[in-house]
């Protein structure tokens, strides 16, 4: 399972890359639901590497 962390800026550049449309606009960050397979092909497309295992 991967999550977003508060270094999210918003940009949504990690939202195409993810295959089962885990990764939604949240309240201020985007998040990562259930849906994730943990595959962490969003993790590169990350501009502030926001985006990490937890
Ligand atoms: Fe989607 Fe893979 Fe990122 Fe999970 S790790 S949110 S499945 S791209
Ligand atoms: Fe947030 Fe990074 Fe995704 Fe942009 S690419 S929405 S900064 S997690």
């Amino acid at each position: 399972m991967y999550v977003i962390n508060d270094n999210c800026i918003s940009c949504g550049a990690c939202v195409p890359d993810c295959p089962v449309s885990a990764i939604v606009e949240g309240d201020g960050k985007y998040t990562i639901n259930g849906d994730c397979i943990s595959c962490g092909a969003c993790v590169p497309s990350c501009p502030v590497d926001a985006i990490v295992e937890g």
